[in-house]
């Protein structure tokens, strides 16, 4: 017994020495943890080492034996146990400050009795004071773990947290039954107590030190399924030798068993591997009780369904889906990282499952938790960032929301190192954890989310392609459009004045010599000719002011204009053709307007299209009027309104925005030019264009009010025409120079420049 004494209390000093050691080692990264470690095993060294020499009966120095001094830091050991797991439980402060003062009280008394200061009398037959103050510091070491253990497993959720706080559950368990044995039979204590205690303090030790504990539920089922599949192939063994040896009718039969023995081990040899495979089987789902996940066929599954998904939400909602489904998870999260600005990554839920109220999460880009994942690490748990000492320096924000988000797995979604989006997991529905082909399963579902999430973004950012191709192509059909308006409405308004010229000029070419002493048939056909001419000019003018407007390029002379003249002269012209048709003209408050500076040639060319066309949309007999007054235009201030109303035709709401555009006509585009002031005579549909550029070069608006079209009431329009005081000024610099010569021109021949000449702007 003493040699087996010897080998166990060797065991321990060497165990107790090596994790002093490491403790030891740890005391600068982990002070407070490593610390009570280093107490506890330093303890625990003493013990054995005092043990070690009572066994071999070395006489002490002073009278105080060896044993005594065993005794003692065997006390002083399980009393530090305590409050380490005080300790590794995070308790506060005062409660293991509490718990050293009545620690240190045991130990006094102990001393005083166990020293003899005070008389070591029996408390009760056979046990001494010391022996109960052991006891009692042996009890309030254990139920202050126990205690404390329980409220923190009530507390925890975390799969990792508990697997911990199993390790120090099972330490504890062994502490205890030690102190039983001690006290129940302190020879056997010597061997087999030491021997749990070792146990404990090797897994107390462990968890301390390393931080990732291998799954204990696991474990301990690995260990009993192992058992289990052994012990069920053992049976079978067993039973066909002792089968053999019945067969062989006479194990002393030589030959006879030799044969039932080849056939015993060829049977054998045969099933070993079947009943290996179908026992662990049998055996696995009786203790893990669960049949096996097909891992390619959830990844198989999986891809069809994410790339069907080609929006960023719909993704993420089946990622999470799938992954609850498979993986038994009661919470989850998909965030997408929205990098705002260069300097942050923030985090954004899009789909989640089991959980509420969740926010962004921002973190700046060289933040640890971010930069782990750039690092090339798949998976992160918050265990890991709850202990681990290289989170410590992590940004309170940072470690905050995650905490907030009660996620126990973050796995990152990852796009050549950059982080686009994260899966993120709670609890699992059985408590348990997340075991390495979970993980794994994890990330490769996390990969094709990458993946997925990428063409989702291109096929986002393919639809906005799309989209702008398609109001491109509008535009371009518009133009298309705009530019056969064009070539029609040129060759029709052109063909008409071209046939005439080319009429008049042939019969001239083939006058014949009476005709030749004509004059006056002469003079008919030159003023054909001539007629035919000013219609083309017309319209080639009237093209080429509409482009010049089109492009903002509309030159101004300006200087003091009456518009009361102005709508004079534009009158002018159309007298005769009013006086003809019967339609009445009024003008109402154009003489009360004050000067205005402008263009006064544009604005006659304007109101001549006006008036041209008030007379052209009004029956016979109908009523043109023209009233002015005073108004104040937003941005513009003091301005000048002027109505030209009509009782015509009307004009269609639906066209009230668009007549204004250049080669817009309501009617039929192959009607030609039927003249000026006929009733419903087309035009080439450039009027109206040119009398908005004219308005808007001058910093003014026009617009048209009309109840709709309708030929036999006549509604009527009304065209306002809004121009400001004076003109909001626009740079004439770097025009063409072309377009004022050919303005100049075309206003030199027509109409005389003001006389005060302001000159170009
Ligand atoms: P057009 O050379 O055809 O007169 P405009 O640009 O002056 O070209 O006018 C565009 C169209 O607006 C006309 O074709 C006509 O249908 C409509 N319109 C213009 N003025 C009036 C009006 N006073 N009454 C009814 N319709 C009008």
């Amino acid at each position: 017994m003493i040699i087996l004494e010897i080998v166990t209390t060797s065991i321990a000093l060497l165990a107790f020495g090596l994790l002093s050691v490491l403790a030891g080692l740890r005391l600068r990264s982990n002070k407070a943890a490593a610390l009570h470690l280093f107490i506890f095993a330093g303890f625990g060294f003493f013990l054995s080492l005092f043990r070690l020499m009572t066994t071999l009966n070395i006489t002490a120095l002073t009278e105080i034996t060896y044993n005594q001094l065993g005794e003692l830091a065997l006390l002083a050991m399980i009393l530090a146990f305590g409050a380490l797991t005080l300790n590794f439980l995070n308790k506060k402060k005062n409660v293991l400050i509490s718990y050293w003062g009545g620690a240190i009280v045991i130990l006094l008394l102990w001393g005083l009795f166990a020293f003899n200061v005070l008389t070591n009398t029996y408390l009760i037959p056979g046990i001494t004071y010391s022996q109960v103050l052991l006891a009692l510091g042996w009890v309030l070491a254990v139920v202050t773990a126990f205690v404390a253990l329980s409220t923190e497993f009530k507390k925890q959720q975390s799969a990792k947290h508990l697997n911990r706080l199993r390790y120090w559950l099972t330490a504890t368990a062994l502490m205890t039954v030690s102190g039983l044995v001690l006290f129940i039979s302190p020879a056997l204590f010597y061997w087999a107590g030491v021997f749990m205690i070792i146990i404990g303090s090797a897994l107390v030790g462990y968890t301390v030190l390393s931080y990732h504990t291998p799954d204990l539920n696991r474990l301990v089922g690995r260990a009993l399924l192992y058992c289990s599949v052994t012990g069920a192939i053992a049976v079978i063994f067993y039973l066909s030798l002792a089968l053999t040896i019945i067969v062989s009718r006479s194990p002393l039969d030589r030959i006879n068993l030799f044969f039932w023995s080849v056939i015993a081990a060829i049977f054998l040899a045969i099933i070993t591997r079947p009943l290996w495979l179908i026992s662990n089987r049998v055996f696995n789902r009786i203790i893990f009780g669960k049949k096996r996940r097909d891992d390619k066929q959830v990844i198989r599954h999986y891809s069809q369904r994410v790339s069907t998904a080609l929006d960023i939400q719909r993704l993420a909602d089946i990622v999470i889906d799938l992954m609850v489904e498979t993986l038994g998870i009661e919470q989850g999260v998909v965030f997408v990282n929205q990098r705002q600005s260069g300097n942050k990554v923030s985090l954004h839920p899009i789909s989640s499952v089991g959980v509420s109220d969740l926010t962004t999460g921002q973190f700046s880009v060289d933040s640890l938790f971010i930069d782990y994942f750039r690092n090339g690490k798949n998976f992160l748990h918050q265990y890991d960032i709850d202990v681990l000492p290289e989170f410590g320096p992590l940004q309170d924000e940072e470690r905050n929301w995650l905490s907030a988000t009660r996620m126990e797995l973050y796995v990152p979604i990852l796009r050549n190192r950059e982080l686009v989006g994260m899966l993120t997991f709670g609890p699992r529905s059985q408590g348990t954890a997340y075991y390495e082909e979970d993980l794994d399963l994890m990330v490769a579902l996390a990969d094709q989310a990458a993946l997925a999430m990428d063409s989702a973004r291109l096929f986002e950012r393919l639809a906005v392609i799309n989209q702008e191709v398609g109001s491109l192509s509008e535009q371009l059909a518009g133009m298309d459009q705009t530019k056969s308006d064009f070539l029609s409405i040129a060759s029709h308004e052109l063909r008409t004045p071209l046939t005439h010229i080319h009429g008049y000029s042939r019969m001239l070419l083939e006058l014949t010599e009476d005709e030749l002493q004509d004059p006056a048939y002469i003079k008919t056909l030159i003023q054909g000719i001539a007629k035919g001419s000013d219609r083309m000019k017309s319209v080639v003018d009237m093209m080429f002011d509409v482009t010049e407007a089109n492009v903002g390029d509309l030159s101004l002379f300006l200087g003091p204009v009456a518009l009361a003249e102005v709508i004079d002269q534009a009158a002018r012209p159309f007298l005769p053709a009013l006086d003809e048709r019967r339609i009445a003209f009024g003008q109402n408050g154009l003489k009360d307007l004050p000067i205005i500076e402008a263009d006064g040639t544009r604005l006659v060319q304007a109101f001549e299209n006006l008036m041209g066309n008030a007379i052209k949309y009004t029956p016979d007999g109908g009523l043109i009027t023209v009233e002015g007054r005073s108004i104040i235009m937003d941005d513009v201030g003091s301005a000048v309104e002027i109505m030209v109303a009509d009782s015509g035709i009307g004009i269609d709401p639906e066209f009230q925005e668009r007549i204004f555009e250049k080669f817009f006509r309501i009617d039929d585009t192959e009607h030609h030019s039927t003249g000026k002031t006929k009733f419903k005579g087309a035009g080439p549909g450039l009027g109206l264009t040119l009398v908005k550029g004219i308005a808007e070069a001058h910093g003014g608006k026009v617009w048209v009010e009309s109840l709709g079209v309708d030929e036999v009431n006549f509604p009527g329009s009304k065209f306002f025409f809004v121009i400001p005081l004076h003109p909001v000024t626009v740079s004439q610099e770097d025009k063409p120079k072309q377009s004022q010569i050919e303005t100049v021109h075309w206003r030199s021949k027509d109409l005389k420049p003001p006389a005060n000449g302001d000159g170009e702007k």
